[in-house]
């Protein structure tokens, strides 16, 4: 049973994650005066995605939230959400929010140069919105006075471990607001997946590739100093179809492309374009929507197969498994690629 102070730290810390949630901000690279009207931005497009996979106005997130565990007894599970709710963060303005994503936001994915850069921008700004939040309210709660010394360890090591990733995206956002700002969406380099199955998925995210499709270790994560090469990850309705996107700055080119090779080596050496990218989407994302009848249609085993996944990624082993990309949801996802398209 939890102690009342335990109690009261855990409430305090839910409480704060909250207060800096709802705490609007633009992360425009030209925001300002201008930036009055903020609003909840989607990270997922509402028109194109969200409208296509919701099924009376309503998604599933699967749910890895602190009050959610408690409730299940430490089990991810899928919460219906209204489709408007999903993926929103108060990271933008409106006139910035309309004005910079209107080529994805009004035309399909074909994609140019501009799109991916834009795509990738908006998973970067969503998740600059989440970090930031996360190492404020860390810095807030330090000196708590319900924390006990093993305790404010484990904060000073997990507020540690979040300020280097954040410092990461700083340096991120300077290379990518720099880029768009001059419209040298050329610096963006991509490898789209199109697949003209039905969506069931849609999602937006980062990641600091540390271990790759083959098991390989890539970066050293946790350097002080050494700025990490950083890939976005993106799901966007397309021509013909939909679009799984991979993209990245140049300035991470070494190990983005490292990555995308073990792909391609997973794939050619038998494995499943449709199981990799599935296991990547769950293993790496905590931002997604999915489409509620395709997963009521799910076979159980398959469904704890995923919510099993989220868990997993949730937790502290996920990171250090060379393994975690290579096996596992196998013959779940049937999405029908056509074309891969990538950059030069
Ligand atoms: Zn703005």
């Amino acid at each position: 049973m939890l102690s009342g102070l335990r109690m009261k730290i855990i409430s305090d810390f839910l409480g704060e994650m909250k207060r800096q949630s709802e705490r609007s901000r633009c992360l425009h690279f030209e925001h300002g005066s201008r930036c009055t009207e903020h609003i909840s931005a989607h990270s997922i497009q509402n028109s194109g995605q969200l409208t296509e996979i919701s099924e009376n106005g309503h998604v599933y997130k699967i749910n890895g939230h602190f009050s959610t565990l408690k409730k299940t007894g430490g089990k991810p599970a899928p919460k219906k959400i209204g489709r408007n709710d999903a993926s929103t963060f108060l990271g933008f303005c409106g006139t910035h929010d309309t004005q910079l994503f209107r080529p994805i936001d009004t035309i399909p994915l074909k994609p140019t140069y501009e799109q991916v850069a834009l795509y990738a921008y908006r998973s970067l700004c969503r998740e600059y919105f989440v970090k930031e939040n996360a190492v404020r309210t860390l810095e807030n709660l330090k000196g708590h006075e319900a924390l006990t010394k093993e305790k404010s360890e484990f904060l000073e090591a997990a507020l540690k471990g979040f300020g280097i990733g954040f410092e990461g995206l700083i340096h991120h956002k300077r290379h990518y607001d720099n880029a768009i700002s001059n419209g040298k969406f050329h610096e963006f380099k991509y490898t789209v997946f199109i697949a003209h199955s039905r969506q069931d998925l849609a999602f937006s995210g980062v990641l600091y590739p540390h271990f790759d499709f083959l098991g390989r270790q890539l970066q050293d994560l946790g350097v002080e100093g050494v700025p990490l090469d950083l890939i976005t990850f993106f799901s966007a309705p397309a021509e013909e179809g939909w679009a799984i996107g991979i993209a990245w700055h140049e300035s991470s080119d070494r190990y983005c492309r490292e990555f995308l090779r073990s792909l391609a080596t997973h794939v050619y050496e038998g494995a499943s374009l449709d199981d990799a990218i599935l296991r990547f989407v769950f293993s790496c994302c905590e931002n997604h929507a999915i489409r509620m009848s395709w997963w009521d249609g799910l076979k159980e085993k398959s469904q704890s197969s995923i919510l099993e996944r989220v868990r997993f990624m949730t937790s502290l082993e996920c990171g250090y498994d060379p393994r975690h990309l290579c096996v596992v949801l196998e013959g779940i996802a049937k999405w029908e690629f056509g074309h891969v398209l990538s950059s030069d």
